[in-house]
């Protein structure tokens, strides 16, 4: 029997990934919705090829385009946050939360709300969350599987055992593009170095995260609130060859780690079929010609994303949601040229010095904690260009 499926962020790199999959089974699924920001085009061209009941763009600006670019096909076309909302509030099987940053929020709380199966990538928003999304998830009796390679790593390697056993998780980071770059080099990277990574093909925010370490940062937080071992249980290690995926450690000395090619169809597979598993065209992991897996601490005076964003959790309350709406901003502006690389982390820093507001308690109390330090974000980056 068929399943159905929408894909929030559709023309994105996990859209596409997921959307390829689908295309190879295409009996196993019938799609819902299908959402973009304001590639009217593309998104039109998916929805037509996969017969989407739906397709929205955040993007006000771009309906009449996707409204020429669906006549006659019989696809609903619609537009704006509201839009976005209630697609995703139509309910499907499985949900695949791929918009990128707390843009994605509002839409995954929507699904979830519809108690399906939420295939979460976009981390920016259990970071800024945290327990309102996760508190929601449980209400709703909704199921939270992690897309993100290490965090569905970690899921799969939990499976069958007891979390109250868990002496360690470890997430495995790259250590990205720039691991290593001297400081005085790192000073002077670019946008173009920054958005080429060398193991993964992602989006331009998430490269920029992983050249900073923040990605590790914000998967450190999405972490804490998948898998709740606590703060202290949680570690990194830069593994640069990206082939473990991630890692636990029991109690009885026995650590259980996931391997796999790096390419993003794995996980999202195994997301879709979980429990089952599903056949994907990757590549299969050839470790006699990889020959090597290397391990090496992170070094936090370089790259003091993990640091910060390790204490964002401790302090907890805004703090994460503070920390990623300033990382949102500063980011966006060193992809503009607008900041220096080494100014993206000190940003979120700086934001987070300037006091923290109280708590979210919902949804709209996230929101409207995003906003304001992404205002304070861009104060902050104003006076230096
Ligand atoms: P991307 O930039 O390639 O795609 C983002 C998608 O979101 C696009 O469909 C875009 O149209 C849509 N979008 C962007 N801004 C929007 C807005 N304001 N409102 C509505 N829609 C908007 O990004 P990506 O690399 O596919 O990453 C998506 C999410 O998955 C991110 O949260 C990222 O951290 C996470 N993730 C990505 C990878 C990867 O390999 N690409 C791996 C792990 C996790
Ligand atoms: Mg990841």
């Amino acid at each position: 029997m068929a399943r159905t499926i929408s894909v929030l962020g559709a023309t994105g790199s996990i859209g596409a990934s997921t959307l390829d999959l689908v295309r190879r089974e295409p009996c196993q699924w019938q799609v819902v919705a299908l959402t973009a920001n304001g590639n009217a085009h593309d998104l039109a061209a998916l929805a037509r090829e996969f017969s989407a009941h739906v397709a929205v763009v955040a993007d006000e600006a771009a309906l009449p385009a996707l409204r020429d670019a669906l006549a006659g096909s019989g696809i609903e076309a619609a537009a704006g946050q509201a839009a976005l909302v209630e697609a995703a509030a139509r309910g499907a099987d499985v949900t695949v939360a791929a918009i990128v940053g707390c843009a994605g929020l509002a839409p995954t709380m929507a699904a979830i709300e519809k108690g399906g199966t939420i295939a979460l990538a976009n981390k920016e928003a259990l970071v800024s969350a945290g327990d309102v999304m996760t508190a929601a998830v449980a209400r709703h009796g909704a199921t939270l599987l992690p897309v993100d390679s290490e965090h569905n790593a970690i899921f799969q390697c939990l499976q069958g055992n007891d979390i109250a056993h868990v002496r360690a998780i470890t997430l495995t980071a790259s250590g990205g593009p720039f691991r290593d770059w001297t400081a005085e080099q790192l000073q002077r990277a670019t946008p173009a170095e920054a958005v080429k990574h060398p193991n993964w093909s992602m989006g331009a925010k998430i490269s920029v995260d992983s050249a900073t370490m923040m990605n590790k940062g914000l998967e450190f937080i999405e972490a804490f609130h998948l898998f709740p071992v606590g703060v202290e249980r949680l570690r990194v290690i830069v593994h640069p060859q990206s082939v473990v995926h991630s890692m636990v450690e029991y109690r009885d000395g026995s650590t259980l780690a996931q391997l796999g090619p790096s390419d993003m169809r794995v996980p999202i597979a195994s997301a879709l079929a979980w429990p089952q598993r599903m056949h994907t065209p990757c590549t299969p992991l050839d470790l006699a010609a990889i020959g090597q897996l290397t391990f090496r601490t992170p070094d936090e005076l370089r790259f003091p994303a993990t640091r910060v964003a390790r204490d964002a959790v401790v302090a907890g309350g805004a703090a994460p949601a503070v920390l990623n709406a300033a990382n949102e901003i500063a980011v966006a502006a060193f992809l503009a040229g607008q900041i220096a690389f080494t100014r993206i982390v000190q940003c979120a820093q700086d934001v987070l010095a300037r006091g923290l507001p109280p708590a979210p308690a919902s949804l709209q109390d996230v929101i409207a904690i995003d906003a304001e330090a992404r205002a304070r974000a861009r104060e902050l980056m104003e006076p230096v260009r």
